[in-house]
């Protein structure tokens, strides 16, 4: 394959303290604790509305809130019908034909609903997302990546920024593969039990000045399958946030930045961190 170079100059429009890519729930949780911390917030968003996959893809329903004890997401925030197979996330060619691929297969579903589930007779779609959801593509490796045995052993960090929940959910990729864990998916944790994040897990490899939070966080991919779901993108969210806010008002960097003092300010707003002794 031929490449070509591509390079831009940008002309700087705002100078802003933290400015915060993409208005997911991630997004915009960490817009709004950087602007609680005191800092002059630019949130940039390229579709018509915020809330990411949760509105442009119409992503049915919040997961997990609380361990069933304890409101895990305390800070910020308050029918998905079938599957597109084999979509690469990475390759347009391949979300093209997929979106595709799922609409034509909408009005298949309808009739499943109106034949065959009572009180759906008539129930017509009124609506599709504007583009198709993937659950997951590239991951960045962080300073510390979350793993799986971190989810079975409930791991305690010392410098974490939040707790969370909800199992492992590793969606299929084609028909005849089978989901992966559906134990750990169908025990989950018992009540009031929940795993830490850890702030170095929002703190990329190799870049300085640059935090990241929701689906970006660094976690291996069976981690990933409980760390991304909206309400955890809130927590980190909201942590990344108020450290970039933090960070740049005192003039610290991200790496170097006190973890007691951000737990206590995350505390302070309603974070879920038991371990925390003030
Ligand atoms: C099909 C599907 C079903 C799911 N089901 C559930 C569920 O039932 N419950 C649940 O809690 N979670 C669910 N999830 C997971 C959850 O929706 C996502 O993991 C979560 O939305 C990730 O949040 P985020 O803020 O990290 O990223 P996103 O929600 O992806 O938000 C990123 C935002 O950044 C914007 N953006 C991207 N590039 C740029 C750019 N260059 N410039 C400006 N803006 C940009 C996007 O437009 C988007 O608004 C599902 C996901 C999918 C795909």
């Amino acid at each position: 394959m031929k490449n070509i170079n591509f390079q831009r100059t940008v002309e700087i429009r705002d100078n802003v303290d933290v400015f915060v890519a993409g208005g997911g729930p991630a997004g915009v949780a960490s817009a709004v604790a950087a602007a609680r911390n005191g800092a002059k917030v630019f949130l940039a968003e390229k579709s018509q509305c915020f809330g990411g996959m949760g509105t442009i893809a119409k992503v049915p329903a919040f997961m997990r809130f609380s361990d069933g004890v304890n409101f895990l997401a305390g800070g910020i925030g308050g029918g998905n019908i079938g599957h597109v197979f084999g979509v690469d996330g990475t390759d347009e060619r391949s979300i093209t034909a997929g979106i595709i691929d799922a609409r034509r297969r909408m009005p298949e579903y309808q009739r499943y609903y109106n034949e065959y589930l009572p009180g759906y007779e008539k129930a017509k779609i009124i609506a599709t997302a504007d583009i198709l959801g993937i659950r997951e593509t590239r991951r960045i490796v962080c300073e510390y990546n979350m793993t799986l045995e971190d989810y079975f052993k409930q791991a305690d960090f010392e410098d974490e920024i939040g707790r969370y929940c909800y199992p492992v959910d590793i969606h299929a990729s084609a028909p005849d593969e089978i989901s992966k864990y559906p134990d750990i998916y169908e025990n989950g944790y018992e009540k009031g039990k929940s795993y830490g994040i850890p702030f170095r897990s929002l703190l990329p490899k190799k870049t300085e000045n640059i935090i990241v939070a929701g689906r970006c966080i660094g976690a291996e991919r069976e981690m990933m399958g409980s760390v991304r779901v909206m309400p955890a993108c809130y927590i980190t969210g909201q942590a990344a946030g108020t450290a970039a806010a933090m960070s740049e008002l005192s003039g610290t960097g991200l790496r170097e930045l006190d973890i007691h003092d951000l737990q206590h300010k995350l505390v302070k707003e309603g974070a879920f961190l038991p371990n925390f002794q003030a």
